[in-house]
């Protein structure tokens, strides 16, 4: 009889000696009706490949390998790695990494992978709160590059961090991440997971994203490093006008600050959090226009 992913937990931590680390942001998933919405949420099917982000004891990973065509799992820790190449000696289209996502190529593991034969290619994820933006920026980034051929990444996160993912301008929650999805992606709300679904219990509440990778960009930009230089200046200080918080950039000085500004129909007292991902590229390009 299978085991209820709450069982394999217990059991693979105690068999295996493993107590879960906190500094690694382990909280198992131990609720299958949670594993199997994600999967849903995912939209995983036989023909996929898909890049799993910090598989853990494995349960997630059990249920996508299932569904896909082939799963590569990146995991950190090599107490999982061991318990995982156990687990999983006999599935055939399951591959472990033992490494850090924040400095793999997801572009070289694809490429690694698929020789002609898969569909899409989807991350999913439980991840470790404690990098949850950085994986999601580098997730992001990397699927916009092209040729990509991410087409979603499908995440639990803390609650807290979804919100900011949605959030509109002149909200306390909006900042680079709600623009940098916006900018790669289309957001959908997957599911809402309570603390008592993992082990531990984390002391946040959880939601379940998907982003659909856009195959169009809904700005257009001259140059998006130049974007994002201005967006994260934009935030450094939040409560500070965009005249100050630009002011000090490559090529801007006070004067330059003002005008391009101005060129760009923004008003220079307004704060970087009232624009919209519009305004930001219309401030970006004139801002480009500078440093060139
Ligand atoms: N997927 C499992 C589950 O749902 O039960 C475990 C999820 S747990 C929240 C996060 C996992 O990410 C842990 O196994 C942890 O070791 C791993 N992890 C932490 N930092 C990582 C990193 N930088 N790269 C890859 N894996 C990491």
């Amino acid at each position: 009889m299978e085991l209820c992913a709450a069982e394999r937990v217990k059991r693979g931590l105690k068999a295996y000696g493993v107590t879960p680390s906190k500094s690694l942001g382990q909280n198992f998933l131990t609720d299958d009706h949670v594993i199997e919405e994600i999967c849903d949420g995912a939209d995983i099917g036989e023909e996929d490949l898909v890049i799993e982000i910090g598989p853990g004891l494995g349960v997630l990973t059990a249920r996508l390998a299932e569904r896909a065509a082939a799963v590569v799992g990146v995991e950190i820790d090599r107490r999982m790695t061991e318990v995982l190449t156990d687990s999983f000696a006999f599935y055939e289209n399951v591959k472990i990494l033992n490494c850090d996502i924040l400095k793999t190529s997801l572009a070289e593991i694809i490429s690694r992978e698929d020789t002609g034969g898969f569909g899409a290619v989807k991350v999913v994820g439980n991840l470790p709160y404690y990098i949850t933006t950085p994986i999601i920026l580098k997730v992001l980034k990397e699927s916009g590059d092209s040729p990509s051929r991410i087409k979603s990444l499908t995440a639990m996160m803390q609650k807290e961090v979804a919100e900011r993912i949605g959030a509109s301008p002149s909200t306390k929650a909006y900042g680079t991440i709600s623009l940098a999805a916006e900018y790669y992606s289309r957001v959908y709300e997957v599911t809402d997971v309570p603390r008592d679904a993992f082990i531990p219990s984390p002391n946040v509440d959880s939601r379940v994203l998907r982003m659909d990778i856009r195959e169009k960009k809904p700005v257009e930009l001259t140059d998006e490093e130049i974007f994002f230089t201005c967006i994260k200046a934009a935030f450094r200080q939040r409560r500070k006008t965009l005249r100050n918080c630009l002011t000090g950039l490559e090529g801007m000085d006070r004067e330059t600050t003002e005008r391009v500004l101005v060129s760009a129909g923004i008003d220079p007292g307004r704060r970087g959090e009232t624009l919209d991902i519009r305004e930001f590229a219309g401030l970006a390009n004139k801002v480009a226009e500078v440093c060139r």
